[in-house]
């Protein structure tokens, strides 16, 4: 550590001595375009394989309930339920599976936003626009690698048989509604006040007690947890959190150049900066182009971890699939007195569930 200003200075100018500065700006803008045409792979690849639309079909929410329900069972204790309400129970059990089919539409949709939001900025040479796409492109690519790091495990082992196979379900629809539906905010207290009228406390989101808590964690925790599969990622992010914020990175942004000073008679020099508007041509500071070319291409290495880790929430959602229809088959068969034979299949296949997950049973209500 240098022991004060005058030493971390003379270490950083040293730094910037050694630096090339043809080399370093030649760096900065290969890594822009592996980025671009990394992030134009991500789009082409979500293009093909993922839906751009899914029918996300809510029921009203009694998985709570059917949880006990499971659990007073497996206790050994008879439980009763109403046609009605094992029909509710079946129809919200496979809630979990749309949700999972669901999480990666919305997660490409908006990281498709994102990535073509960063190529046409950097195109245009808008450098400090895509920034904070960027910053939310990590964003999202750590919700994802949550997502496959919690749900994998989950289905991978599982007996797809009806009791572990429920529990398991239970598991994969708390983590899945977390990084579908988590917020920080009262979206309630949004709609019934005006803005002014709104505290801090009555702004914070209020768990539901007894529900799943759907209070939105810190992102940086799954940032740190991504880095494990993406090294350098939580530097890259504070180092684009610099110039989301009007922070430091403002100022170099509205730097179009420095003026060296000669030195005076007692050694000192004269660093001036201009402030102003410059053509949209990448000119920052040497020392942030060695910077920022290491950050993009930290970037360009975190779209192809993106890529796969959707191929592994797909491989994952296929497992919880298998589970969930097995789960179906034997839930309609024990109580097909709650389904008539037109009704839509639980699963979600919009198929009749007469012919789908039903559909090797006969005696259907009409
Ligand atoms: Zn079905």
């Amino acid at each position: 550590m240098p022991k004060n200003y005058n030493e971390a200075k003379s270490v950083l100018e040293d730094a910037i001595a050694k630096i090339d500065p043809v080399e370093a700006k030649a760096d900065l803008h290969d890594n822009l375009n592996l980025l671009k045409a990394n992030l134009v792979n991500v789009c082409n690849w979500l293009d093909r394989n993922v839906p751009r639309e899914y029918r996300l079909r809510s029921v009203s929410g009694v998985l709570e309930k059917q949880l006990e329900v499971y659990n007073r069972q497996s206790a050994g204790k008879p439980v009763v339920l109403s046609a009605l309400e094992a029909r509710e129970g079946i129809y919200e059990q496979a809630r979990t599976l749309h949700q999972l089919r669901a999480f990666p539409v919305v997660n490409s949709i908006v990281v498709r936003n994102f990535a073509s939001d960063v190529i046409s900025a950097c195109e245009s040479g808008r450098f400090l626009a895509a920034l904070p796409s960027l910053r939310a492109f990590i964003e999202r690519a750590s919700l994802l690698n949550t997502l496959v790091r919690e749900v994998s495990p989950i289905v991978s082992g599982v007996d797809t048989k009806k009791p572990l196979a429920i529990s398991a379900l239970h598991k994969v629809g708390e983590v899945v509604a977390r990084a579908l539906y988590s917020t920080r905010v009262n979206w309630s207290s949004l709609l019934e006040k005006d803005p002014k009228d709104i505290n801090k406390k009555d702004l914070k989101f209020d768990p539901i007690a007894g529900a799943i808590d759907l209070t939105a964690e810190t992102i940086l925790n799954q940032i740190d947890k991504l880095g494990n599969a993406v090294p350098g990622i939580r530097v890259a992010y504070e180092v684009l959190c610099e110039f989301a914020h009007p922070n430091y990175g403002d100022l170099i942004f509205a730097t179009s150049t420095y003026e060296e000073g000669e030195s005076d008679w007692c050694g000192m020099r004269v660093r001036t900066r201009i402030i102003g508007l410059r053509v949209g041509e990448i000119e920052l500071p040497i020392e942030y182009t060695i910077v920022f070319g290491k950050v993009l291409k930290v970037c360009a290495e975190l779209s192809q971890q993106f890529i796969s880790d959707h191929r592994a929430l797909a491989k994952a959602t296929a497992a919880a699939e298998q589970m969930v229809r097995s789960y179906m088959r034997s839930a309609i068969k024990r109580n097909r007195d709650a389904f008539r034979k037109s009704d839509r299949c639980p699963c979600g296949s919009e198929k009749y569930v007469g012919s789908c997950c039903g559909r090797l049973l006969s005696g259907f209500a009409r």
